[in-house]
């Protein structure tokens, strides 16, 4: 983002204004925590703001400060529409394109307003008036650090704020650990820190929250792992029948992709969820080192996201996607065997 843009958008901030804000649907901890961070700091601005999710998001996150605010769109569209009509400006974050937002990409697509985009995913659309987009960042959650940093606000980081911001750095960096963790992700997180993001708490409130069920699901998704030695892949189904017999909320699948990651030699893994309501089966995709997910889902699974973690999406039963997938590795035998 150019110092022009940035000087352009504290004129908009200058005074107060409608603002809204919108995550992608099926929102993460960087999603709901980049909301929530930029929530708290554009009230304290004396802004009238409004974070819009297009579905609800895990239980897990329910905690987060400023939760109990969003408007979620399948639940309250008409309340959602009228806020988005009168936006005088609509913040998007943690996706770059508006068919991420499932259900709200039409009203989306047909505002005539300011946008600005923050995001760190890869292939960014040019909706936006302003678009703040940058592929090496490790969460959109430490975009909001730096956009609040660009804005010469620092000193108005409250601990909620903090908080919110420090949420989606942690789960976007599996926990200050994939690639995109710098030095500078560090020290963004120490000076969360010095604002008031209780580390432990925060840790605690979204990692141990397991239910017995959930460990249970996970054990099925254990027992149903596959590995291919050939493709150093391994991979994982859950089928809608598994889900239901372990009582399956919104979440409970979440980190089970990391399981085959963890194998010794594995350098691709992936879980394919089965999900006879919205009729897809939803993919999750990550890899180590050079092997680009992002890329593999684009080209076979219309999805995307990072180099190494992706999603995506079949139309076809869950047998036949895994057919399908496995039928494709050949022809990337040698990209997953440098
Ligand atoms: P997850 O596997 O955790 O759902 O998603 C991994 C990453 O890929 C996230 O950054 C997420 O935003 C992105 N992603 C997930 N599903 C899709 C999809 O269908 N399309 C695109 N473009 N990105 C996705
Ligand atoms: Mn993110």
């Amino acid at each position: 983002m150019h110092t022009q843009d940035i000087t352009e958008i504290q004129g908009l901030l200058s005074s107060p204004k409608n603002i809204v804000i919108v995550t992608h649907k099926n929102p993460d901890g960087d999603a709901i925590g980049s909301s929530l961070g930029l929530y708290h700091y554009l009230k304290s601005q004396q802004h009238n703001v409004t974070v819009i999710t297009p579905n609800d998001c895990p239980e897990f996150l329910k905690w987060i400060p400023g939760m109990d605010t969003i408007l979620k769109y399948d639940h309250n569209s008409s309340k959602a529409t009228s806020k988005i009509e009168a936006a005088d400006l609509i913040f998007t974050l943690d996706f770059n394109h508006f068919s991420r937002s499932g259900d709200m990409e039409h009203i989306l697509a047909k505002t005539k307003t300011c946008f600005i985009m923050i995001d760190h995913h890869q292939q960014p659309d040019t909706y936006a008036s302003y678009t703040y987009s940058d592929v090496s960042m490790s969460s959109t959650c430490q975009m909001i650090y730096h956009f609040i940093e660009k804005l010469d606000d620092l000193d108005k980081i409250t601990p909620e704020i903090a908080t919110c911001i420090y949420v989606g750095i942690m789960t976007d960096t599996g926990s200050f650990r994939f690639r995109s963790t710098t030095s500078t992700t560090h020290k963004v997180i120490a000076d969360l820190i010095d604002h008031g993001a209780d580390n432990t708490k925060i840790h605690e409130d979204i990692y141990d929250t397991n239910t017995l069920s959930r460990i249970e699901l996970q054990g099925i998704a254990l027992n149903n792992l596959k590995v291919i030695p050939e493709y150093k892949t391994a991979y994982i189904t859950l089928s809608q029948k598994e889900l239901d017999q372990h009582n399956f909320k919104k979440g409970d699948t979440e980190g089970f992709v990391n399981m085959g990651l963890s194998i010794q030699g594995i350098v691709f893994a992936v879980i394919f969820i089965e999900n006879k309501g919205d009729k897809i089966i939803k993919i999750s995709f990550r890899s180590k080192g050079d092997f680009s997910v992002n890329e593999f889902s684009r080209n076979h699974f219309e999805g995307g996201g990072h180099h190494n973690a992706a999603g995506g999406r079949s139309n076809i039963s869950l047998s036949d996607t895994v057919e399908k997938f496995i039928s494709i590795l050949p022809s990337y035998k040698n990209a997953l065997n440098q």
